[in-house]
This record gives structure tokens, C-alpha cells and sequence, in this order.
């Protein structure tokens, strides 16, 4: 018995295109392979997860799933028996609706007549913080299949090019005609004519290519960005697939980011509190000179403006925020000790916060607003 697509997203059949879509990258997220390097089961759910938000994202599947439920698919050849009808190619070509644009034109091809398009690759790109805020170019070794040369196509005799074949089922539904990808030339249309002796069954080579990849700033950890026709080639007359490229963020030394802000922890010395100091913070770009007054309080929330992470539409970048922290000594010599037993009778000690000074959890409340 398959498992209800609902279920599968964990949402309710009353569930708009919203809700599913945003169920569905939470999935996508969860079980993605690049999170769960040789999970069979996150595989599993992966695909399921693809299968469920294919059939419900479009209006039609998912009126007949809702009247016919799995039946309405059976004998198809698209989702029928197992889940065999999407394989990581095309859940990746979906991505794009999900995980937004941006990065030019994920998926959805168009009307026409569709050329054959060879697999994606994918491979994972780490950036530092630095390389994160302001851009980077990078230079990626990547090993594509391509057609040999001297490798000759003719089209394909059983479907005439077409690259699918049409096959009538009789269900309980009634006749049913569907499309399915044409077995013998795989969906290209041709099939190979001439082979190279070094090119596999259908006359292509593995090469190894340098893909020069622009990312822009402000990319975030799991991102994923497409480099068109940087996959792999197919058979005949085709288009390559693309290079898919996940974005993996370094931790920084001493800054910690949060969305376009980036947060330092500063800490100063009792006396330094007392009386005042400038300070080189390590900001993003090299140092940042800044100036406390005397007598900060420890928990102070110093806002750089635009120091930030830019953001990834261009509206502007995050703010530094440095964060304030009094070192209290943890021992004293004789003398010292002294001063500040003195100084517990002294009225300048006794905690007097103005009435100006917000309490930890306004500011708080303030940074996050
Ligand atoms: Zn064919």
C-alpha cells in the first residue's frame, strides 16, 4: 500500500499551493542527499517527498489524486508500482520553484518540442566569510561526460526522434494514454551511428573541465546555485545538463553571523570600563577602530552600521554588532584587594542605572525588531 502524498508532507488535504510547497522544501531540506551522504532511507523519503509535491504542485494531478487517489496513476507509467518515475535529475530540476530564482531561470523550460538534456552534476563550494560578503569568483574541477569526437548520431527509429513513445492502458478509469520516455534511445531521439573506440555505448567521454563559478554576495550555508550547460552532455543532438553548486559557509575566527548581521564579542578590562579605550575590532574587511566612553556598562551593544553581510537581492548590508563584555579580575594582590573592600562602602559602586539605560531584554527586543 503506498503512503497517502499528504502524509508523505505532512500536511492536510485542505492543505493551498502555499502550504505544499512550503512542506515540501522543508522535506527537501530534511532528506537531502547532500545532508545524509549514504542514508538510504533519507534517499527514500527524498524521492517520496519529490514524487508527493510533483503530483500535488500541479492543479490537474492533484484534482485526480484527490478523486482517485493512487489509481488515478496506476499503469502510467509516472507513478505507478514503485516510485520510480522521478530519478535526482529531474527532483533537482524542480528545485528551482523552490527554492526561488535568483541565480537565473531554475527548471521550467518552456513549450515546444524538448531536446534532451544530460544529467546535472553537483558539487560543493566552501566559502569564507570574507569570500561570502563580498563575492567571490571560483575556479571548480569538474569531470563531464561529452561526446567523443568523431562520434556520429542518427534518429532513433522506434519513437522518429520524438524521444517518447505512446502507450495505451486500459485502467478502471477507462482507456489511458500516456507518454513514456522511448527505451531504446533513452528519450534523446537518436540513437549512436558512428562510434569512437575510446566512447562508451553511446559515444561519450569523460573530460575533466575547469568551470569558472560566480557567486555573488551574500549567499547563505545550503544555497543552491545553478551553472547552466555545466553538467553533463547527452547523446545526439542535446543540451547539457547543469552544474549544481551547494554553498557550505566556514566558520569565522571571532565573528559569528546571524542572518545579514554579524555579531563580535569584545572584552575589556575593569579599568578600561572605568576610564574609557579604543578598541581595533576584526570586522569582516580588516580592523575597525572604535571608541567606548568611559564608564560602559558591561551587556553594551555597539551597532555598526553596514558592516555587515550584504544582502543576496542587494538591499543594502547587516550591521556589526559588538557586544560589550567587562572582564572582572578573578584574583588580587594585597593592595588591590584593599581598594575594592574599600570600595564596597563607597556610594560611587552602589549600581545606579539612569533612567535611559534600557534594561537587557529591551535591547533585546530592539535588535530583533
Ligand atoms: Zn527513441
Amino acid at each position: 500500500m503506498k503512503k497517502d502524498f499528504y502524509e508523505i508532507l505532512g500536511i492536510s488535504k485542505g492543505a493551498d499551493a502555499a502550504e505544499i510547497k512550503k512542506a515540501y522544501r522543508k522535506s527537501a531540506l530534511k532528506y537531502h542527499p547532500d545532508k545524509n551522504p549514504g542514508d538510504k532511507e533519507a534517499e527514500e523519503n527524498f524521492k517520496l517527498a519529490a514524487e508527493a509535491y510533483e503530483v500535488l504542485s500541479d492543479p490537474n494531478k492533484k484534482a485526480k489524486y484527490d478523486q482517485y487517489g493512487h489509481q488515478a496513476f496506476d499503469g502510467s507509467g509516472g507513478f505507478g508500482g514503485g516510485h520510480g518515475g522521478m530519478n535526482m535529475d529531474d527532483i533537482f530540476s524542480q528545485f528551482g520553484d523552490i527554492f526561488g530564482g535568483g541565480f537565473g531561470g531554475f527548471g521550467g523550460g518552456g513549450g515546444g518540442p524538448r531536446r534532451a538534456k544530460g544529467s546535472n552534476l553537483r558539487i560543493k563550494v566552501k566559502l569564507t566569510l570574507e569570500e561570502i560578503a563580498n563575492g567571490v569568483e571560483k575556479k571548480v574541477k569538474v569531470k563531464r561526460k561529452v561526446q567523443a569526437k568523431g562520434a556520429t548520431y542518427k534518429t532513433c527509429t522506434t519513437c522518429n526522434g520524438q524521444g517518447q513513445v505512446m502507450r495505451v492502458t486500459n485502467t478502471i478509469l477507462g482507456r489511458m494514454q500516456s507518454a513514456s520516455t522511448c527505451p531504446t534511445c533513452g528519450g534523446s531521439g537518436q540513437i549512436l551511428d558512428k562510434k569512437p573506440s575510446e566512447a562508451d555505448a553511446q559515444g561519450m567521454v569523460v573530460e575533466d573541465e575547469t568551470v569558472s563559478i560566480k557567486i555573488p554576495a551574500g549567499v547563505v550555508d545550503g544555497m543552491q546555485l545553478k551553472v547552466s550547460n555545466k553538467g553533463n552532455d547527452a547523446p545526439g543532438n542535446s543540451i547539457p545538463g547543469d552544474l549544481i553548486v551547494a554553498i557550505e559557509e566556514l566558520e569565522h575566527e571571532f565573528l559569528k553571523r546571524e542572518g545579514e548581521n554579524v555579531h563580535f564579542d569584545l572584552y575589556i578590562s575593569f579599568p578600561e570600563a572605568v576610564l574609557g579605550v579604543s578598541k581595533d575590532i576584526e570586522a569582516i574587511n580588516g580592523k575597525v577602530r572604535i571608541k567606548l566612553e568611559e564608564g560602559i556598562q558591561s551587556g553594551k551593544i555597539l551597532r555598526l552600521k553596514g558592516k555587515g553581510i550584504p544582502s543576496i537581492n542587494g538591499y543594502g548590508s547587516g550591521d556589526l554588532l559588538v557586544h560589550v563584555n567587562v572582564w572582572t579580575p578573578k584574583t588580587l594582590n594585597k593592595e588591590q584587594k584593599q581598594f575594592f573592600e574599600n570600595a564596597l562602602t563607597d556610594e560611587h559602586f552602589v549600581p545606579n542605572p539612569e533612567k535611559s539605560e534600557k534594561s537587557f531584554f529591551e535591547k533585546v527586543k530592539d535588535m530583533f525588531s
